[in-house]
């Protein structure tokens, strides 16, 4: 069965903020954040989450200092 790596926690990926050389934390699958009252969410995101294939998991990780932010595509791996 395929799962995420990182949304099951055997896998944590280090990304360094390129403004501030903070480390990124994980803020989940972006699929997390389509919830109805979440309107803010920008179209061309939703966009590029459609054409992810089914065997990729998207994550947004985002700096907790500057609030840059960063979509990671993730491949599903078989456990
Ligand atoms: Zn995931
Ligand atoms: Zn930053």
């Amino acid at each position: 069965m395929y799962q995420c790596p990182l949304c099951n926690g055997f896998r944590t990926e280090k990304i360094i903020c390129p403004n501030c050389q903070t480390q990124l934390l994980d803020g989940g699958a972006l699929e997390n954040y389509y919830e109805p009252y979440s309107p803010y969410l920008p179209e061309n995101i939703l966009n590029q989450a459609d054409g992810v294939s089914a065997n990729e998991c998207i994550h947004l990780f985002y700096c907790p200092d500057c609030g840059y932010d960063h979509r990671y595509v993730t491949k599903l791996v078989n456990i």
